[in-house]
C-alpha cells in the first residue's frame, strides 16, 4: 500500500454536496482506503490571467488515501469521479464542478505525458499545502522540502470554512 495525496476543488453547482460524493466514490474505490480528509477552505479562482474576484469561488482541500494501485490507475480514478460529476474540460483553469490532483505519491518522482508526481505547483499553493498541513503536520513534498515552510512562503489567499 502506497500513501498517496489528492487535492480537490470545486467552483460551480453544489460544491459541499459534489466533495462529499467525490469523497464518498473515492472510499468505495477497489484499492482505495480513506486515511484523511481535511478541513476545507474558501479560495478565490486563480486564471491565466491571475486572480478572479469575479469568478464563482473555490471549497479546496485534500484527501489521505492508502491505496494498492499504481499511480496511473488511481488517475483514471480521479477522472472517472471528475466526469461523473459532470466535468467539462473548458479552457486551461476554466471553471469546474470538481477538480481532483494527484499530489503526492508517496514520494514518488515521475513525470510522462500524463502524469507528473509530484504534481508541479502544488509547491506554491497554499489552497493544497494549508490543508494538507492540517491532516499531515510533518508532510514533505518531494523535490521541494517540508510542507510547513512551503506553506508559509505561499501567498494565495485561503480561509478556513
Ligand atoms: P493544474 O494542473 O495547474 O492544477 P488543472 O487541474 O486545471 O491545472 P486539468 O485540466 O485538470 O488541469 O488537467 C490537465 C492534465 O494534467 C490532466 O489531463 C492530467 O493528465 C495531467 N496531469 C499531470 N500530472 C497530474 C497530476 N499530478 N494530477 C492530476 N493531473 C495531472
Ligand atoms: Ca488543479
Ligand atoms: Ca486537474
Amino acid at each position: 500500500m502506497t500513501r498517496a495525496v489528492i487535492a480537490f476543488g470545486a467552483n460551480l453547482g453544489d460544491r459541499e454536496a459534489t466533495i462529499a460524493s467525490a469523497t464518498r466514490e473515492l472510499a468505495e474505490g477497489q484499492g482505495i482506503e480513506l486515511v484523511a480528509v481535511s478541513p476545507v477552505y474558501e479560495t478565490p479562482a486563480i486564471t491565466d490571467a491571475g486572480v478572479d474576484h469575479d469568478a464563482p469561488g473555490y471549497l479546496n482541500g485534500v484527501i489521505v488515501v492508502e491505496t494498492a494501485l499504481e499511480p496511473h490507475r488511481l488517475l483514471d480514478v480521479l477522472q472517472a469521479i471528475e466526469d461523473r460529476h459532470g466535468r467539462v474540460r473548458a479552457g486551461h483553469w476554466g471553471d469546474r464542478t470538481l477538480d481532483l490532483d494527484l499530489i503526492d505519491f508517496g514520494g514518488r518522482e515521475q513525470f510522462d505525458d500524463r502524469l507528473e508526481l509530484p504534481h508541479p505547483r502544488a509547491w506554491q499553493r497554499a489552497f493544497v499545502l494549508q490543508p494538507w498541513l492540517d491532516v499531515e503536520p510533518d508532510a514533505v513534498l518531494p523535490g521541494r522540502g517540508p510542507v510547513a515552510e512551503l506553506r508559509a512562503a505561499a501567498t494565495d489567499e485561503v480561509r478556513r470554512r
